[in-house]
């Protein structure tokens, strides 16, 4: 039985299916295409690959917001295949193809020096490091068979009738991922020949969708976004650039400082609506800044609970343990960071 105390606002979410293919016994997709999504020239290399998937469990049985997995192929440093790494569905639910067989995800080629990820790990050795999936993902051309598992994820997922609630999308670099398939879905629908068309009905509620990078040229998937936006009007985009000037001359900043920033003329009246909800993805941590935001500000009703620990805390003196450990979000907030 699902949502049997249903407070105000809480989302009713779909049944979702998970786990069809477990990486013990992976199925074997085809890559169809596999092109650069960043906006511009950038150190970064980020891919947007679509794998056809017919024939497996997973076709037709994925939903935006889900995940799946890929499993490089050979072996780890301790001589054991390599394990599967997890991938955000960057596609409606409907696929890429309206008949949800060609499914989109968006590695990010993880390169980077080595740096100390352990104690003992020499503080020296800052040789090149290539992370082992992401390099694979981003290598393959159309043409070749990829392993994969999934899908996986059963709360970051659109309520069962977006019609009910608003939506505050919030990202930071591939964390973009999922919410281009669930703009794509809320706002163009499926193709006339989709077995989803029929059901399918144009979301006429608020959408925010703010996307952080460190430069304008890592923005990704910028083109269909400012698309959307132009074409629907209660679609809004916002880039928020971490390490250029502002127009208006002010610093560079992140998702939830532009959030501050604009509370007043824009966000304060759609966080304090109930039918709002919020969507969180991208790097580990950046949830935090929100939430000290939201609980500062007086918004936290409704997206997080706070434990009587720290109940005489005021906000802004909560440190990183607090939200790790004493700040959680609720059902209107849905997270997926790491
Ligand atoms: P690995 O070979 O696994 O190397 C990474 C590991 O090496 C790290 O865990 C760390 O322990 C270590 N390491 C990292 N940097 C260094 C360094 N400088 N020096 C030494 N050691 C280091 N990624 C995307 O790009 N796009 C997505 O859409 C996406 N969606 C995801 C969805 C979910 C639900 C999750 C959990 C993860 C998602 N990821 C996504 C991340 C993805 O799963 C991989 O973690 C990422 O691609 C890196 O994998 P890799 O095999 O390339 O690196
Ligand atoms: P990126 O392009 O480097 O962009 C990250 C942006 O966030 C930068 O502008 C960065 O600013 C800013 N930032 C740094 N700390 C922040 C904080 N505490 N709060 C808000 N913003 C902050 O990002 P990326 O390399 O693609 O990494 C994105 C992360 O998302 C990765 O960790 C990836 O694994 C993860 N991801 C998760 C999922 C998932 O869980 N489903 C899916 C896809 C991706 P500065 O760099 O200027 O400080």
């Amino acid at each position: 039985m699902k949502n049997a105390v249903h407070l105000v606002g809480e989302p009713t979410l779909p049944e979702v299916k998970m786990h069809l293919i477990p990486p013990t016994a992976p199925a074997h997709g085809t890559v169809v295409s596999n092109g650069l999504c960043m906006k511009g020239k950038s150190a970064s290399f980020v891919r947007h690959v679509c794998i056809d998937v017919s024939g497996t469990e997973m076709a037709g049985n994925f939903r935006s917001g889900q995940s799946f997995g890929v499993l490089p192929p050979g072996l780890d440093a301790f001589g054991k295949p390599e394990k599967v790494r997890l991938y955000s569905i960057a596609s409606p639910t409907w696929g890429e193809d309206g008949h949800g067989r060609v499914l989109a995800t968006t590695p990010k080629r993880l390169i980077s020096e080595r740096s100390p990820q352990r104690k003992s790990d020499p503080l020296s050795d800052h040789r090149l490091f290539l992370g082992v999936c992401s390099n694979y993902l981003c290598d393959l051309q159309p043409g070749d068979s990829v392993s994969f598992s999934g899908p996986a994820g059963k709360r970051f997922v659109l309520p069962e009738d977006p019609s009910q609630h608003d939506f505050l999308f919030l990202a930071t670099g591939t964390g973009i991922a999922p919410f281009r398939g669930m703009a794509m879905e809320l706002l163009q629908g499926p193709p006339a020949d989709s077995p989803w068309r029929a059901d399918w009905k144009k979301c006429t509620s608020r959408i925010e969708l703010v996307m952080g990078s460190p430069y304008t040229t890592d923005l990704l998937y910028d083109d269909l976004f400012k698309e959307l936006s132009l074409h629907h009007s209660n679609f809004h985009y916002h880039p928020v650039i971490s390490r250029e000037l502002r127009n208006d001359g002010g610093k560079g900043e992140y998702t939830h400082q532009f959030l501050e920033r604009r509370l007043g003329d824009h966000y304060d009246s759609m966080l304090r609506n109930p039918r709002t909800l919020i969507y969180i993805c991208g790097l580990a941590g950046m949830q935090m800044g929100l939430f000290r935001i939201l609980g500062e500000k007086g918004l936290g009703t409704g997206y997080l609970t706070v434990d009587e620990v720290i109940a005489d805390v005021p906000p802004r003196e909560w440190t990183e343990e607090h939200l790790k450990r004493r700040v959680r979000p609720t059902h209107r907030c849905m997270i997926e960071v790491y």
